[in-house]
C-alpha cells in the first residue's frame, strides 16, 4: 500500500522514451495517471501504458521554450484536474571541449535542463501549496557531483538540479510537498549512444561500475515509484544514486 499510486496523476516529462518512458510505465504500474510531454511523440508510452490497462495522455511541446510552460501545465491538470507528481526529465547533452563550446550548445542545455525544470516546479510546486501535497522529482546525473569532459553545459545543468531540489525542498517540505531527485549512473538509451558506440570508452566505464552492467531504463521504475509515493513522505531535498555503484567506488 505504501507505493499504491491509485488515483494521483502523474506528468513525465521527456517520455516518449529512454529513462521517461520507463518512469512513466512503472508510475503507470502503481497505479497513477500519466501525462506525458515531450518534444518528440509519445505514442510508444501511451500504447505500452494501455496495454497494462493504464491512463494516459500526451501533451507535445519544446520545454525550453519558457514561455511555453504555462500552457503545458494548464493543458495537464485541464486532462486529469491535477497533478499530484511532476517528473522533470526531459534533458539533453551537447558534447564538446570547453575552449570550443558553442554559446548555443551552452544555451540549449541550460534552457532544457534548468530553466524548464525550475519553471515548470514553480507551476507545479503553485499547485501543490494550494492543495498542501505533492512529489517533485528530477532526474539529475553522476555529474550532479562530478565534472565530466567536454560537457560543461550539461555539468553545471545537472549540479543545478541537485541545488534546487534542496532549495525548493527547504520551502516546500513544511506545505506537505516532498522535492527530490534521482541521479541516475550510466544507463543505455538515446542520450548515452554516443559512449555506447565508442567500444574503449564503454568498456572502460562498465569496468569501472561495480555492479558490473550499465543501467537499464527499467532501472528507475522502483526509485520513481518509491519517490512519487508515501512510502518516501519523510525525504526531502535527497538525491538519490541509481548508478550500479558507481559513485561508491
Ligand atoms: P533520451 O534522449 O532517451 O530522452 C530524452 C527525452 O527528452 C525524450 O523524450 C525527448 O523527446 C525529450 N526532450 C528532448 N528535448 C526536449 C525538449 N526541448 N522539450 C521536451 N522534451 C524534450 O534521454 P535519457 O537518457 O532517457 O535522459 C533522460 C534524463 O535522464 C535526462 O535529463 C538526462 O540528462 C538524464 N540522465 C540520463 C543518463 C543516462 O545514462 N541515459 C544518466 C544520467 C542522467
Amino acid at each position: 500500500m505504501l507505493f499504491d499510486l491509485t488515483g494521483k496523476t502523474a506528468l513525465v516529462t521527456g517520455a516518449s522514451g529512454g529513462l521517461g518512458q520507463a518512469m512513466a510505465i512503472g508510475l503507470a504500474e502503481a497505479g497513477a495517471r500519466i501525462v506525458a510531454v515531450s518534444s518528440s511523440n509519445c505514442d510508444a508510452t501511451v500504447a505500452a501504458v494501455r496495454e497494462i490497462g493504464g491512463t494516459i495522455g500526451q501533451i507535445s511541446a519544446d520545454l525550453s521554450k519558457i514561455e511555453g510552460l504555462e500552457g503545458v501545465f494548464a493543458e495537464a491538470l485541464a486532462m486529469f484536474g491535477a497533478v499530484d507528481v511532476l517528473v522533470n526529465n526531459a534533458g539533453t547533452i551537447r558534447r564538446a571541449p570547453a575552449a570550443d563550446h558553442a554559446a548555443k550548445d551552452w544555451y540549449d542545455v541550460i534552457d532544457l535542463n534548468l530553466n524548464s525544470v525550475f519553471f515548470l516546479s514553480q507551476l507545479a510546486g503553485r499547485h501543490m501549496i494550494e492543495r498542501g501535497s505533492g512529489k517533485i522529482i528530477s532526474i539529475a546525473s553522476m555529474l550532479s557531483y562530478q565534472g565530466g569532459i567536454n560537457v560543461p553545459g550539461y555539468t553545471a545543468s545537472k549540479h543545478a538540479v541537485a541545488g534546487i531540489t534542496k532549495a525548493l525542498a527547504n520551502e516546500w517540505a513544511s506545505k506537505g510537498i516532498q522535492v527530490n531527485a534521482i541521479a541516475p549512473g550510466y544507463m543505455t538509451t538515446n542520450n548515452t549512444a554516443p559512449i555506447v558506440a565508442d567500444q574503449a570508452r564503454y568498456q572502460s566505464i562498465t569496468d569501472r561500475i561495480p555492479a558490473g552492467r550499465w543501467g537499464s531504463p527499467d532501472d528507475m521504475k522502483g526509485p520513481v515509484v518509491f519517490l512519487a509515493s508515501s512510502a518516501s513522505d519523510y525525504m526531502n531535498g535527497h538525491v538519490l544514486c541509481v548508478d550500479g555503484g558507481w559513485l561508491a567506488r
